[in-house]
């Protein structure tokens, strides 16, 4: 048991959740203070394709008395599937293959969600300041979340989940890709950053269907560490399964919120890690960036 643990003893540990620095609605200090209320001890940070908002972390800490796992969740792609993954405790240097894999990432999903509007505007009354509109101050990252809300202010969708069902979901018409790496690239940039990395919910990867697990062990040749396996997308079985891959291929298993604010249903908390697993996170880091205490 690490030296932060409460009185009893349980440390409540959440290992994903974003701010508005990607497609969360709330800054870094109010998502902290929310994961105090949700009686949080430890709350990742992992907004996709950034680490803007790390640098806000220490005062959040501070005010919130919650710890941080400063981390990233790395957009990849196998041909037509969009793999995440996590990475934490990871050397944030823009020297690494990884800053350079995620900038490419970065300004390439700015022209995709232009190419998408573009193609949504020939059906339905949108343009690109509507989806500028959406976008939180100083964000770099823009997502398929920015443009789902686009669609709900325009009135052409009641909320983002039906925004993904009728109009973003990979399979329709106007879903277009962007550069991302390989999932086996992203896994050894992670590791080259000194950081660890984490399949983020495997089990609904473009939630049109499952990542196969024959992808998973090539990604464990590459040097995976783990496996989210309690996701509020995965039920029952589909968590047992990974459960079962993880212990097989010697893979810690996390689990996470995946918070996105008001943007989507998920409660912090409502997922969490083992603290023997974060213990054993912070001995395989190796890029100098540690869990920031209160
Ligand atoms: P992007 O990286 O731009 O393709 O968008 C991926 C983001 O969209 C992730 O943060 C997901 O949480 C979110 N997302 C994907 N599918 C859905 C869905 N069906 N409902 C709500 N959010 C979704
Ligand atoms: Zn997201
Ligand atoms: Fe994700
Ligand atoms: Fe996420």
């Amino acid at each position: 048991m690490s030296e932060w643990s409460d009185s009893d003893g349980t440390q409540r540990i959440d290992l994903h959740s974003h701010s508005a620095w990607s497609d969360g609605t709330t800054g870094v200090g109010e998502l902290f203070s929310q994961a105090r209320s949700a009686g949080l001890d430890v709350l990742a940070l992992t907004d996709h394709d950034t680490v803007a908002g790390w640098p806000e972390l220490p005062a959040a800490v501070a005010a919130s008395g919650v710890a941080a796992v400063p981390g990233i969740e790395v957009s990849s792609e196998e041909g037509t599937r969009s793999v995440h993954i996590l990475a934490l405790l990871v050397d944030p240097s823009p020297g690494t293959d990884l800053a350079t894999e995620m900038a490419r990432a970065r300004s390439s999903r700015v022209r995709r969600a232009r190419r998408m509007v573009e193609l949504i505007s020939a059906d339905h009354p949108i343009a690109w300041e509507d989806v500028e509109a959406q976008v939180a101050g100083d964000t770099t990252v823009i997502g398929r979340p920015h443009i789902a809300d686009a669609l709900v202010a325009a009135g052409v969708v009641r909320d983002r989940s039906a925004a993904f069902d009728e109009v973003l979901r990979p399979s329709g018409p106007y879903y277009v890709p962007y550069d991302a790496p390989s999932p086996c690239t992203a896994v050894r940039a992670i590791r080259d950053a000194g950081g660890v990395s984490v399949l983020a919910h495997p089990g609904s990867v473009t939630r049109d269907d499952d990542l196969p697990l024959a992808l998973i062990e090539e990604l464990v040749a590459a040097g995976l560490d783990g496996i989210e396996a309690d996701h509020r997308e995965h039920d029952a079985a589909e968590s047992a399964r990974l459960r079962d891959f993880a212990r097989r291929h010697d893979l810690l298993i996390t689990g996470g919120s995946d918070f996105h604010g008001t943007g989507k249903p998920n409660l912090l908390g409502e997922n969490l890690t083992a603290p023997e697993v974060l213990a054993r996170i912070q001995e395989r880091a190796s890029g100098g960036t540690g869990v920031i205490r209160p």
